[in-house]
């Protein structure tokens, strides 16, 4: 485990013990695999929508702490949100983990999701904080092949 601030560890701890919407969505209409080679960690996102909003949104999948607590609390995230809205938030997630765009420090509307902000200090665990963000875009594209984060 890297060396995250108490509370945000704690947070992640949480998510990773009892991660919310890890269960299959029968009724799913998207679904996208990914796997990061790295760690070893394996997801699962099922994407139900209505008209362009995240009906529901759910993963399954095993991988490392970070992994699972990213894929918990995106899940918490998406669900009501518009398509746009999701592909807007992956990208300032994602910068916020890249370090790259200022758009991530100035008070974004990542809200929880700043908790993984630390974890741009370990380049190889951003994979793991991205990898359910990369699957659930290529559900909304349309990809179902499995996505990997090399
Ligand atoms: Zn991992």
């Amino acid at each position: 485990m890297v060396e995250l601030e108490d509370l945000y560890q704690q947070l992640i701890l949480d998510h990773n013990r009892q991660p919310r919407n890890r269960r299959r969505l029968e009724a799913a209409d998207r679904t996208a695999r990914g796997y990061n080679p790295l760690c070893g960690d394996r997801v699962t996102v099922f994407l139900r929508l209505r008209d362009d909003v995240v009906d529901d949104i759910s993963f399954e999948g095993s991988g490392c702490a970070i992994s699972t607590a990213s894929a918990s609390m995106m899940t918490e995230s998406l669900k009501g949100k518009t398509l746009d809205e999701a592909r807007a938030l992956f990208r300032r997630f994602h910068d916020l983990l890249t370090g790259e765009g200022t758009e991530a420090r100035n008070g974004s509307a990542l809200g929880k999701l700043e908790v993984f902000s630390n974890v741009c200090r370990y380049p190889a665990r951003v994979k793991c904080a991205t990898l359910a963000w990369h699957t659930v875009c290529a559900a909304l594209d349309g990809r179902p092949e499995e996505v990997t984060t090399e």
